[in-house]
């Protein structure tokens, strides 16, 4: 495969100088900071909704079972909820729970008009279907944006909360080609929406959680896409044509150094848990940093976002169930 001359897939590689060989400081793409940003716009909103509405908008979450990982993410998103001024809503229920009575806690939010977002973390203890319970959710009130009807709006290009991962790489991604340096006052209105007309994004990764709605949403800003799974052949090959990288497979350190074109956007969905216990991506990071122009670390990278675009699709159902324009 021939190496291609750099494409200066974004500002801060032009600003740079680099050459397509010698290393560069890439962007580090900070999700923590970046989440305080998307933190500032959503509590402005909901300051806006309370005017408007005469209630802040409602979060409610829904944890089945004890699993350790799922508690500390239920813990965050309420965290966040709760600093952005939204109402937060709880059901923690038994590993043991029926089908019906989790069908009647999910139906009873879905009647509940001070909710505007309800989240089911899953993964939900066997026997219990996630996807089937994910239909329950009335499409208006999904915060994940992983209802059926709302994957279909996503292909339509319509209206209709996002799956909350994709929707924060796309915000990293913006950020990585706007020039911005985010600070204590950042918000989302200071980050300029990215056209990606004329450039190549590779997903890697087809999940119905991330991959695909992560090109679909690629694809509404124009990129060409390009879907990369287990199957593909000669991946590193595939990556090398790209001008941005959306790791989401779950191998770690899967992506190396020369899958990458010098000065493409690296952005690491993975997380993955190594024997030392420490978390790292699908990205070899140390490696890949010096020839990209903007990476996001794991952790601290992607995982913030998606918690922030949570909070954010439930402050913007609420707006679109009482009619506040965007
Ligand atoms: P998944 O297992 O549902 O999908 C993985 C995808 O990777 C599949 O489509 C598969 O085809 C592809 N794949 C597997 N092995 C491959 C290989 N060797 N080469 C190329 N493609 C391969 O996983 P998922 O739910 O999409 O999650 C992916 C990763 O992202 C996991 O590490 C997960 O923990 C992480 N994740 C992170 C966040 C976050 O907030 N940062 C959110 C969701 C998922």
């Amino acid at each position: 495969m021939a190496h291609h001359a750099p494409t200066g897939a974004d500002s801060s590689s032009a600003q740079s100088g680099a050459s397509s060989s010698s290393p560069r400081s890439p962007k580090i793409l900070d999700g923590k900071t970046l989440s305080r940003a998307v933190a500032r716009t959503a509590a402005a909103r909901v300051s806006e909704i309370r005017a408007k509405v005469g209630r802040a908008p409602g979060l409610a979450v829904i944890l089945v079972g004890e699993n350790p990982a799922s508690k500390t993410y239920v813990a965050s998103k309420h965290r966040f909820a709760k600093e952005c001024g939204l109402e937060t809503f709880d059901a923690h229920l038994p590993a043991s729970v029926s089908a019906s009575d989790l069908r009647k806690v999910i139906e009873g939010y879905n009647a509940n008009d001070a909710v505007d977002g309800i989240l089911l973390q899953l993964p939900l203890p066997a026997p219990l279907d996630g996807a089937e319970f994910v239909r329950l959710i009335a499409p208006e009130k999904d915060a994940d944006g992983l209802h059926p009807a709302n994957q279909g709006l996503l292909l339509q290009g319509a209206p209709a909360p996002r799956p909350c991962t994709p929707l924060g790489v796309m915000v990293m991604l913006d950020l990585a080609l706007s020039g911005v340096e985010v600070n204590d006052s950042t918000t989302l209105a200071d980050i300029p929406k990215a056209s990606l007309a004329g450039k190549s994004a590779v997903v890697i990764g087809r999940s119905q959680l991330v991959g695909k709605p992560m090109g679909f949403l690629l694809l509404e800003r124009n990129a060409t896409v390009t879907f990369a799974h287990s199957k593909t052949s000669d991946l590193p090959a595939v990556c090398r044509a790209a001008d941005v990288v959306v790791a989401a497979v779950g191998v770690p350190k899967l992506v190396k150094r020369d899958w990458v074109k010098p000065g493409a956007i690296v952005l690491d969905v993975g997380i993955n848990r190594m024997p030392d216990g420490k978390l790292c991506g699908d990205v070899a990071y140390d490696e890949v940093a010096p020839v990209a122009s903007a990476i996001t670390p794991v952790p601290g990278g992607v995982g913030p976002m998606t918690v922030a675009m949570l909070i954010s699709n439930t402050v913007e159902n609420c707006a679109r169930r009482n009619g506040i324009t965007p």
